[in-house]
This record gives C-alpha cells, structure tokens and sequence, in this order.
C-alpha cells in the first residue's frame, strides 16, 4: 500500500463535472489499495474574483483580512470535492489547513510553513477515509489564517507529501508536463519525461512558471518525488526526481524572464565592502536581486550589475543611488528594457562547448547579449527585451530541443528514492521552509581569463566561446560584465592545466577584436549551496558580508538557485573557507 497526496489545481476543479471527475481520480487510486489524500486550489479563477472584491472596497485592503477573504476560495472546494467523493460511495474528509495543522509564519498574503501535524489526517486514512486538504493556507502562532502566496497550493501538497512520507505526490494541472520551454511562446517547445529538482528550480524560478518553485524547494530538500500531469489527458507527465536519477543532458529547457530591469553601479571602489554596502541595503528592503555580475576591477574601480523584478526598480535604484553617493562610486546607470533568456541542465557541467553553442545561436540572429552569468547548471543572457522570444527560439532550435522525443516512464514503478542528502541540514531548521544551507565549497582547481575592451556588438561572446570549445575545454563560470562606452569586459574560468591552450585561443580573439587579456592561473573559486538561496532575500549578503569583514576583495560573482559562487585570489581561499563555514552556521 502506497501513500499519495494529488494536487488539483483551480482550473481542474472549475466546475461541479470536473470536481467529479478529478473525485474519480482519487476514487480510482483508493480502490487500488493506496492511501490518498487530495490537496485543491479555489475553483476556477475563484482567487482572482476575490482579490477583486477586495479592490472593489478598498486599495489598501489589511493583509490578514486578505488572508480571512482568499482562503475562503479553498475551504469552498475542499467541501465540494468530499462531497463528490461522498456521493460516489466513498469515505471522505475535507480539512481547512488550521484543522490539519499547517503552521505557518505570520507573514500574511505569503507565509511560510514552519511545521505540519501529521497525526489527524494519518488517523483519517488509517480510518479508511480520502483526505481533502485544503491548499495555500495555514495557521499562525496566533491563529490567525494565513495564505502561502498565489499558487501556494502546490507547496501545501509537496509539504504534506514531505511530512506523510508520501510515495508519490502527483500534480493535475492544465497543462500535462514540464515543457522544454513556455509552449505559448515557442509551439515547438516538447514534453520532458524526467527532469531533476535542481533543473527544475532554476526553470521555475527563471520564468517557466509551471509550478510555484516554493513547492520544488521542499521536494528537493525532503526527496519528494512529483509528477507533473494533465488532469484532461490521459498522458504519462513529467517526473521530477533527484539529479542522479533524471536523464542528463546538456540542456533540458529554455527559460525567458520578460519583466526584469537592469542596474549598474560603476566605478565602484574596488575593494572589500563594496558589494556588502550594495546588497545590504537592498536586502533590507526585501528587493530579490536576480543575476548579479561583477567583474574584475581595472584601476582600482569595479563595476557591479544587478537584475531586479521590474516592479522593484524605482526602489532599488534609490536605493543604489545612496550606496553610490556613500563610497564613492562614479554613478548609476540602468535599462528597463531587458529580457533574461537562460538555458538550464545538469548535464552542462560536463559537456563542452555548450556557451558557445548559446552564443552562437544568438549572434546568427543579431541578438546582442548586455550580460552573461552562469552557474554550474544554468547559462544566463540578458538581452534587450524586444529580442527575448527570437532568442528562445533560437537556443531552443541549437540545442535540438524541438524534436527531444518524449522520454516515457513509469512514475509507480520509479524505485524508492534515497531521502535527500539535505535532511541533516532540514532537521537543525527550525522551520521546514526556512533556508538551507547545505555545504561551504573551495574549488583551487581552476584559472581565470579576463578580457577587456572587447566591442559591444553582436557575436563576440559567440567568437569566444566557440573558439574555447573547440579547443576542448571545459568552461565553468563566465561572466560578462553590463558594457560601458561601447566596450565589455568577459572573464571565464578553466582547469588550471588547460589554462595554457585557453590563453593562447583568448590573445587570438583578443588580437582580432583589439581587446587586451589578462590571467590568474590559479584562483579560488567558493561556493555556497542549498535549498532557497535566491527566494531567501539577503543570502548574497550574508556571504558578502564575512568576506568583507576579513578584508577579501571579490573578483567574480555569479548566482542561482541553488547556489552562490564567488572568485577571490587563491591565497585566501582556504581562510575564507572558515569564514564562511562560521558564518553560516556549518561545523568547521
Ligand atoms: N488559489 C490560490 C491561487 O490562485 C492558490 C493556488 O491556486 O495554488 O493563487
Ligand atoms: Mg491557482
């Protein structure tokens, strides 16, 4: 007997014939001998007519009576949906999240959970009974009713999954799998049969908005195993696993984020606490800070770039402008036309040539790339906002994603899972959604190449990144800096032993391009990793932060997801290494 939480979401609970139908579905699993329990969303656009009720009243609605009002949306359709079930001859319960006893944080309209009791509802499906759980909501300390943030009920069911120790937690959506890329922008976009958490947390959060990345976060950190699939279509879906068991491939999926603004502070002094006055300060007004690039200083000045959500602009251009004017730097600049087109894989770490084949799809379009940052599974172009869906198509088209043929499986045959290697770092938390940091990396392994003055016009980063591969080297992090006066600075980072070969192919370009080169054979290159480095504001903050305070100038920065990667001068890695593992709480 297997234990399996189903989501549906708001679309496949619309109306009383789809509440039945999707009651069919849990109906069917049950009489297969499973234990199930069933988490819904508000019917329909439910959510929405509720927030606009509110506006009808006021603009400045208090957000715990947001939370009174929205939760209402799914304490409506848990009801209908036993019923349905009742009604087919079944044993059901419906619960509010306060009755299972989701504890959340007091942070209204987006709370996260700190602890779930399992006892009340492994009772009810000992008793024989479907479990309706009520997603996006739970309860604070003061019990007051609190939501999760639009599309939260994805994280109710992952969540619950988590805690009952659930085999499978199968996710009825309108759509009927994790594409390659957003289908409504690219029609060639294709199905994947597996993808792993880390891919899928990178494509969640980069724009490919199939499941609320809140939910991955918990399904990575307590080995969850998700399946994504059509409530409509009788299709095998996507099944969303640990790395080491989804297929590796170079490139899974696409990601286009269309509503990012970019920002610039030049000239900064180059030296310890730059980057700690900058990032602190937009921590401090929750500002997530997307793609953060910063190159190798030149005369004593450095400039730092920064992605925010458009909406988040104004704010944090204030915000810069204060930093700047307090250490001095030479000014702010920034562009609100800008799109970021990223490509994600695991299997990318291992593969050569992939940048290249990035960038060169880009340049036979025209496309000028503004900023590149990568991590070790993700490639990410920012470009001028027009040029965004030509962009996707054509890296969609270079990495043969339109004609992925889809990878069947069996999502109840998959073999158990190992529980996440995370679950020490999960028990020392003490809420369940709170950051975890997993390990304090130093790499010493690699050298660092850094261009300067290389022309900002289309095919640049393609001219060097092709001639790089075909060198067969393996590049890990790149970084192109936001150009300034018609100029960009591009560093990457090699082996050590292959930094004679990458050198030599660097001066060519550079020679052509009238672009200058520079290297360090050997740099240190750390890393942070975990679960909820991005969506926690403030964690590049709090690695900026020890590193200023023990005087390390930073060369290289580069984030993600699941983690964040900096480049010092070799001989402070192994001093830095503690530094961090202090700073973050980790056994030295
Ligand atoms: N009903 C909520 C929303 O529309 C939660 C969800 O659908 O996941 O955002
Ligand atoms: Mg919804």
């Amino acid at each position: 007997m297997a234990l399996v939480v189903q989501k549906f979401g708001g679309t496949s609970v619309a109306d009383p014939s789809k509440i039945q139908a999707a009651a069919a579905k849990a109906i069917a699993r049950h009489q297969a001998g499973d234990q199930v329990v069933v988490v819904v969303s508000a019917m329909g656009h439910q959510t929405d007519i509720l927030v606009d009720l509110a506006k009808a009243i006021t603009d400045r609605p208090s957000a715990r009576e947001m939370d009174m009002l929205l939760s209402t949306g799914e304490q409506v359709s848990v009801a209908l949906f036993a019923m349905a079930v009742q009604a087919a001859g079944h044993k059901a319960v419906s619960l509010t999240g306060a009755q299972i006893g989701i504890r959340t944080d007091s942070t209204h309209t987006k709370a996260r959970i700190r602890s779930i009791s399992t006892d009340h509802v492994k009772a009810l499906l000992d008793s024989g009974a479907i479990v309706i759980a009520a997603g996006f909501q739970g309860i604070d300390q003061h019990g007051n009713i609190t939501t999760l943030g639009r599309g939260g009920s994805d994280t109710t069911a992952v969540a619950l999954a988590a805690v009952l120790d659930a085999d499978l937690c199968e996710i009825y959506t309108d759509v009927d799998g994790v594409y390659t890329t957003d289908p409504r922008v690219l029609p060639d976009a294709r199905r994947l049969g597996t993808i792993s958490y880390d891919e899928m947390l990178e494509l969640a959060s980069l724009g490919a908005g199939v499941m609320h990345s809140r939910s991955i976060e918990f399904a990575k950190k307590f080995g969850v195993k998700v399946v994504v699939r059509s409530s409509f279509k009788d299709v095998p879906g996507t099944l969303i696993l640990a790395a080491d068991q989804a297929v590796k491939r170079p490139v899974s999926g696409v990601a286009l984020a269309k509503d990012e603004a970019r920002i610039t502070l030049e000239g900064a002094p180059d030296q310890p606490g730059s980057s700690h006055a900058l990032f602190s300060a937009l921590a401090e007004s929750g500002i997530a800070v997307d793609m953060i690039v910063q190159n190798v200083g030149r005369a004593g000045r450095a400039d730092i770039s920064f992605t925010v959500p458009e909406d988040d602009l104004s704010d944090a251009l204030e915000r810069t402008g204060r930093v700047a004017r307090a250490i001095g730097a030479e000014g702010v600049s920034h562009d609100r036309m800008v799109a970021k087109v990223s490509v994600v894989g695991v299997g990318m770490e291992a593969e050569e040539g992939v940048a290249g084949r990035m960038f060169s799809a880009l340049s036979a379009e025209k496309i000028n790339v503004h900023m590149i940052t990568t991590s070790e599974i993700k490639i990410s172009a920012l470009v001028g906002r027009g040029d965004g869906p030509a962009a996707v198509q054509a890296v969609h088209r270079a990495f043969g994603l339109h004609d992925a043929g889809s990878e069947p499986f069996d999502a109840t045959t998959g073999g158990s899972l190992p529980k996440s290697t995370a679950l020490d770092v999960v028990r020392r938390l003490e809420g369940m959604e709170d950051l975890a940091i997993e390990d304090c990396l130093l790499d010493s392994s690699q050298a660092l190449v850094v261009f300067t003055d290389l022309p900002d016009t289309p095919g640049v980063a393609a001219d060097v990144f092709q001639d790089v591969g075909n060198q067969g080297l393996l590049v890990d992090m790149i970084v192109q800096s936001h150009p300034r006066q018609g100029r960009a600075e591009l560093s990457f980072t090699v082996p050590a032993e292959s930094r004679d070969r990458a050198l030599a192919a660097a001066r060519a370009i550079a020679a052509a391009r009238g672009a200058t080169v520079a290297d360090v054979p050997h740099v240190a290159k750390l890393s942070i990793t975990g679960v909820g480095i991005r969506s926690h504001a403030g964690v590049a903050d709090r690695l900026f932060k020890p590193l200023s305070d023990a005087g390390v100038n930073i060369d290289l920065v580069s984030t993600s997801e699941v983690r964040l990667n900096v480049i010092v001068a070799a001989e402070h890695g192994a001093r830095c290494i503690e530094v961090l593992r202090r700073a973050f709480g980790l056994e030295a």
